[in-house]
């Protein structure tokens, strides 16, 4: 007896769309996403395609209309709930562009729930476009299968990040911490990590005063801002997070 494919397929194309999904709407792509499905995948009226909303979870939806640069879909079912991602912030020094970019994919792959840059004294980068980073985000949802997008905030300063938060913080300090073995454990929690030239001895001096920080180790190398980051966040997810 042939296996019953699994419905909807995998292959099926996913978008997000910033429109509320629900049974029966009516939803208008953008013209990048009409000129994806309709030229570059060749989709036309009929077609299938999964919608995800950052809301509402993921939903089956069919081409309705399809014309050279606009696309109607008409949304048919859902076919997955909203999936609960760890309550996981990674705070990060912002460092060159390129690898914010990637720190930000890699970020989104991984799972965390919010990217929140942090300017240190030693940040050579103050500003960064959250546009941009907003849409690698969505790429990168739409390629991992997620139904929720990281939250991306604006960047602030260190001190003002150690003013409000309240969860477990763990600083990724290459002078000594922890093992992540013993650090990380299920629940809100923050990963900070420093900038290239890191952090310097009053900014370590106040974040370890932090009630709820630890130092956690990453090993006994020196890691790349961008690579401390993803490391910490694999790690956490392995041994507290949503990899269990
Ligand atoms: N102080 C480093 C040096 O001597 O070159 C520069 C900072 S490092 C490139 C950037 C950031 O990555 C650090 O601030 C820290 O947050 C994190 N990091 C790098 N290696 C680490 C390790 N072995 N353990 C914990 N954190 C690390």
């Amino acid at each position: 007896m042939p296996a019953v494919p699994a419905w909807p397929p995998k292959s099926l194309p996913r978008l997000f769309v910033r429109v509320p999904l629900a049974q029966g709407n009516l939803v208008d792509l953008d013209p990048g996403q009409a000129n994806y499905l309709g030229n570059v995948l060749r989709l036309g009226t009929g077609a299938g395609a999964l919608l995800f909303d950052g809301a509402s979870g993921e939903w089956l939806a069919r081409i309705s209309e399809a014309g050279r640069r606009r696309m109607t879909l008409v949304v048919e079912e859902r076919t997955r709930e909203v999936e609960r991602v760890p309550d996981l912030t990674l705070a990060f020094a912002p460092v060159k562009r390129a690898q914010v970019d990637w720190l930000v994919e890699k970020a989104t792959e991984l799972g965390v729930s919010r990217l929140q840059p942090v300017v240190t004294q030693r940040t050579i980068v103050e500003r960064v476009k959250l546009e941009r980073l907003q849409s690698i985000a969505i790429e990168a949802a739409e390629q991992c299968r997620r139904t929720l997008l990281p939250a991306l905030v604006e960047p602030v300063s260190l001190p003002a990040f150690l003013g409000g938060i309240d969860a477990p913080l763990y600083f990724a300090d290459e002078t000594g911490g922890e093992p992540p073995r013993s650090a990380f454990q299920p629940g809100p929690g923050a990963i900070l990590t420093g900038p290239e030239g890191g952090f310097t001895d009053e900014e370590r001096a106040a974040i370890r005063a932090h009630p709820s920080a630890r130092a956690v180790s990453l090993g006994p190398r020196i890691l790349r801002a961008e690579t401390a980051a993803l490391a910490a966040v694999a790690a956490y997810m392995a041994l507290a997070g949503d990899w269990r």
